[in-house]
């Protein structure tokens, strides 16, 4: 029997949502629904949409369920990032699961060099969803969003460039009707906690990349990637030290 959930004034298109328990209690709740035949999921090349999708991808097969997942993983010229983090993150989560139909081949997008500054980003960004959203007959999407670490944390980074302030403290797993961002009560401590769980370091994790900086400010001031100066890279090292682990990728 379908039953609905309701947040709020939404009347949601679920049927449940898995519970998976993370550092300090922290929990990331996987919305589901036996009806859906396709989930898009946002890869993004970081460690946050990495193990969304890992996550996802095994806790539908353990729950006997047929969604597959499509991923969808944009580049942004501008930045120091390739599609590179991401099509290794999809193939090592697929060799890790030994499974290898669960993931369906991901769509790719490029934002190109002209249009990587807002407002035009944003929109290159929503306009690129839909399309996929009609490319492969989605039923419901998700991205990886998380909650920004502890206040008393953020002291210790050297800026504020990069933090989204609705990332602080959302109540809500949902966007809206038909999206989801299932990490959005938890922060990075909780992730890495989960890569480390789940045994990820090796297929998954070392090929991530959470660094936010653009190219040219890369070769400009002579750093490499990660360039371990964006709020993004702070955040990942707090992850890893908070719990006592090596990042893998360094
Ligand atoms: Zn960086």
């Amino acid at each position: 029997m379908r039953e609905t959930i309701k947040r709020g004034t939404i009347e949601l298109d679920v049927e449940g949502e898995i519970a998976v328990t993370a550092a300090n209690n922290q929990t990331i709740l996987i919305p589901y629904n036996s009806a859906w035949k396709t989930v898009m999921i946002q890869v993004s090349g970081g460690l946050d949409s990495a193990l969304l999708a890992f996550l996802t991808a095994r806790e539908y097969a353990a729950m006997g369920l047929e969604t597959k997942i499509q991923p969808l993983s944009f580049e942004v010229e501008a930045k120091a990032k390739t599609l590179n983090s991401a099509r290794k993150i999809i193939a090592g989560i697929k060799e890790k699961l030994n499974d290898y139909d669960r993931i369906l081949p991901g769509i790719e997008k490029v934002i190109p060099y002209h249009l990587c500054k807002n407002p035009h980003k944003n929109q290159e960004f929503i306009k690129g969803i839909k399309e996929a959203w009609r490319q492969a007959s989605v039923d419901f999407e998700f991205n990886g969003n998380t909650k920004n670490p502890p206040a008393e944390t953020r002291e210790s980074f050297a800026n504020n460039d990069g933090r989204e302030v609705g990332r602080d403290d959302r109540s809500t797993i949902y966007n809206g009707f038909k999206s989801a961002s299932p990490l959005a009560l938890v922060d990075k401590q909780a992730v890495v906690s989960l890569h480390h769980k789940y045994g990820l370091f090796e297929a998954v994790t070392r090929h991530t990349l959470s660094c936010d900086m653009e190219e040219e400010v890369v070769k400009a001031k002579g750093w490499s990637v990660p360039c371990g100066h964006c709020w993004w890279c702070y955040e990942r090292a707090w992850g890893f030290e908070s719990n006592g682990l090596q990042d893998p990728a360094n």
